[in-house]
């Protein structure tokens, strides 16, 4: 039997996860919820997609997970907000669809990414899931915004082959007003993998006039250039493709008249990267 109020059936593809995905889960109690967060036997899942050249080396299949801690003011996501609009799938069926891509994804040096929403909201799902990963002989990276990175030992950040880091401002209040969290437990988590020697990509959300600010990212880069396990790092101009989710939410989006960055402009962060000696996309 599988767990109450969880989902066999319902495909968990999606071309993209700019798919609206609501109320998914909205049937499962408290106490289901609860255990399945402690024990990770069951996940709240918006999607799964495959073919993605850009959430980690080589084509990725991607596991979007619901929930999310943070509010930022751009989220291009904003049904992954809440834990329950995600389909709560058992452990199992998470691998199972993970396996069926399994040879391709080795041939063409890919791997598996889990992204979210914010995948530590749901920490034992995330863990097992990568061990399944890693069992497949699969390579595994992490997209996070590292607000909960305590929630991972030490052991478990060795089995993550790769983490994908979102550092979203340097500055502590407009990483307050942009997400609605401080960022003291990011940095903190960017500086306890680089003292793990972790393998790291860090991501930059470029937001015209909410985290273009030239000073800001001369931070950033200086921070993530001294850290020494950070690969490379992706620039990504902020878009539009998720604004009519938070219409059909019926939330309120201060981004709604905001263009993507400029190329001069997103040149010029790309600029302040690579001074400081990172590989920048
Ligand atoms: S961390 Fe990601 S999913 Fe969460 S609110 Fe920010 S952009 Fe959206």
């Amino acid at each position: 039997m599988p767990p109450e109020g969880t989902h066999q059936s319902e495909s968990l593809e999606a071309k993209n996860p700019y798919e609206l995905r609501v109320n998914k889960g909205s049937t499962v109690s408290e106490s289901v919820i609860k255990q399945a967060l402690e024990s990770g036997d069951i996940g709240f899942i918006h999607s799964f997609t495959t073919g993605s050249a850009v959430d980690g080396p080589g084509m990725r299949v991607v596991a979007w997970l619901s929930g999310c801690q943070f509010r930022c003011l751009y989220c291009h996501n904003p049904d992954t907000w809440s834990l329950s609009n995600g389909t709560p799938v058992p452990l199992a069926r998470a691998a199972e669809e993970l396996r069926k891509y399994r040879h391709g994804l080795k041939v063409m040096s890919g791997g598996f990414t889990i992204s979210g929403g914010e995948p530590l909201m749901q920490d034992r799902f995330v863990i097992r899931l990568f061990a399944a990963a890693r069992e497949m002989g699969v390579h595994t990276a992490l997209d996070t915004n590292g607000f909960l990175g305590p929630r991972l030992s030490d052991e478990e950040l060795e089995r993550i082959d790769l983490v994908l880091l979102d550092v979203k401002a340097w500055d502590a209040e407009r990483h307050k007003h942009l997400t609605g969290k401080d960022n003291s437990a990011v940095l903190e988590f960017a500086r306890r993998l680089a003292a793990r020697k972790r393998p790291c990509w860090l991501r930059f959300v470029l937001v015209p006039g909410l985290t273009d600010d030239p000073r800001d990212i001369s931070h950033i880069a200086k921070f993530v250039a001294g850290l020494g396990n950070v690969e490379r790092v992706d620039v990504l101009p902020f878009h539009q493709m998720g604004r009519f989710k938070w219409k059909e939410l019926g939330l309120d989006y201060p981004m709604q008249d905001i263009a993507p960055p400029a190329q001069e402009v997103i040149q010029r962060v790309i600029g302040q990267f690579a001074k400081e000696g990172l590989k920048v996309y």
